[in-house]
């Protein structure tokens, strides 16, 4: 009999907060069940020799949008697909009420069964859900979805007045209720999740997630933009300028210390934007403050992004901004003052990234979490190979509640892993990415770095540009220390 199911060999081990060691690790039913200087060839009934290559955890994609412009089943599909491509082997996907997803609100006791049951059998890699309280009545239903898995919320900033494209002021646009969604509502939900951190403290991580841009700001400024007639890209970052973002973060920062809720400030697109963020942690230390970025506020400017005539395929909430703020967002990732960086997948279809004001917001980009990493961070930058994995994995699996689980390289831990050709060189195209999404706008971008192999709980799911693993992805329960 042997003693591993699979053991991966020779290759330069990268371990979150520890360091890159030549280790070899073996891999019992799943999880990792020894890391050894070596572990000799025969003990195994399968080996992988990754000499020459680097060995990552498997990355934490916790900002992903699964079922928001397609039904569940196909997105989770095809996108999750994508996340193989990129190293990744879990996604925390956001789901809310109200229109697109299931188009209906009502009582999560009724919607959150749906989500995940139309999700299993579907995903390539574990998956779990964030989930949007956007009325009263589900307000009482947070100990329920904590009991159900579900360790954090999202409350989006910009909904009191506007709709996701940035196209109508109708309040009720998103919600489909009549119910307020203000500040008010935030105050009471902040509270309910300080309740659940409170009573669940010694078991795992609770939090609620904000997107920071101001209504009633968008308001004047996208009237503006749109009088001046400003188009593409351009036109959205101006609409919508970081001075929306700066202040929706300090309004939920008053809240969020005024009821003590752990949050997390996501996609933070600016300079503007992360330096308030970072003061407020900063003068805030007795709070659980955690911070978020993209990979295309990271690397993407309006000028850079893709864009062919009369498409906007780049648009997306927060936009997408300036030079000054890659290089200031990039600092911030370098000193450790931005904790994670995540795609914010949404899968867009091609007809529907027209002309600006009619454009869907969001894209994919998961396919590129570790070889963005790689190639713009490690690469160019300099950063140390287990500062990416803290970013793209360790960290985020911490935010969420899923650490050591999932996120690291550990005895115990979820056999997540990919395999990186660090010299691999590749220009982005759509084709390689395996998402639904037809198009990219990293399209044309220069990427050092590629996952050769990505493993999900021991199984085998993608070799080179190929997937060759099923949709048997698992819903995991989070915290883990309430779901054990
Ligand atoms: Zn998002």
């Amino acid at each position: 009999m042997s003693d591993f199911d699979l053991v991966i060999k020779n290759g330069r081990v990268v371990i979150p907060y520890i360091g890159v060691s030549e280790v070899d690790i073996g891999i019992t039913n799943g999880k990792i069940t020894a890391i050894e200087s070596s572990i000799a060839s025969g003990r195994a009934k399968e080996e992988i020799n990754a000499a020459g290559k680097a060995v990552f955890p498997g990355a934490v994609d916790v900002h992903y949008h699964i079922g928001i412009y397609h039904p569940i089943e196909e997105d989770a599909e095809n996108e999750t697909r994508s996340s193989l491509v990129g190293g990744v082997t879990t996604v925390v996907s956001y789901f809310r009420s109200g229109s697109h997803y299931l188009e209906r609100t009502g009582s999560y006791k009724e919607l959150f069964p749906e989500v995940v049951n139309r999700t299993n059998g579907h995903s390539y890699t574990d998956f779990s859900y964030h989930i949007a309280i956007m009325e009263n009545s589900q307000l009482d239903e947070i100990e329920w979805l904590v009991n159900q898995g579900v360790g954090s919320f999202k409350y989006f900033m910009f909904y009191k007045g506007m709709n996701l494209h940035g196209n109508s002021t109708d309040p009720k646009a998103m919600t489909m209720t009549d119910e307020p969604y203000d500040l008010g509502h935030l105050y009471k939900y902040m509270k309910k999740v300080k309740e659940m951190q409170d009573k669940y403290a010694d078991k795992g991580r609770i939090s609620l997630s904000l997107h920071c841009e101001h209504a009633e700001l968008l308001r004047i400024f996208l009237e503006e933009a749109r009088e001046k007639g400003i188009d593409g890209l351009q036109g959205y970052h101006e609409g919508r300028p970081a001075l929306t973002e700066k202040l929706a973060i300090v309004e939920a920062g008053v809240l969020a210390k005024a009821t003590g809720c752990p949050i997390n400030f996501l996609h933070l697109s600016s300079k503007e934007a992360f330096e308030t963020a970072d003061e407020f942690r900063r003068f805030n230390p007795e709070l659980d403050v955690r911070t978020e970025t993209t990979l295309h506020h990271l690397s993407l400017t309006w000028e850079t992004s893709y864009e062919p005539e009369g498409k906007t395929w780049g648009k997306v909430n927060p936009p997408i901004r300036e030079k000054i703020d890659n290089d200031a967002l990039w600092t911030a990732v370098q000193q450790g003052r931005i904790d994670q960086v995540v795609s914010d997948h949404a899968c867009v279809d091609e007809e529907n990234k027209g002309g600006l004001w009619e454009a869907y917001a969001g894209f994919g980009g998961t396919a590129l979490l570790y070889p963005l990493m790689i190639s713009d961070g490690h690469h160019k930058r300099g950063m140390k190979l287990e500062k990416i994995a803290e970013l793209v994995a360790a960290n985020p699996a911490q935010t969420v509640g899923l650490y050591p689980k999932k996120g690291t390289i550990a005895v115990g831990s979820d056999a997540d892993l990919t395999i990186v050709d660090l010299d691999k060189e590749q220009k982005v195209t759509a084709d390689i990415l395996l998402s639904g999404q037809t198009f990219s706008n990293f399209e044309g971008y220069d990427i050092k770095g590629w996952p050769v192999i990505t493993i999900r709980r021991g199984e085998l799911m993608y070799k080179d540009g190929k997937v060759i693993g099923t949709t048997s992805g698992e819903f995991i329960k989070r915290p883990i220390g309430v779901h054990k």
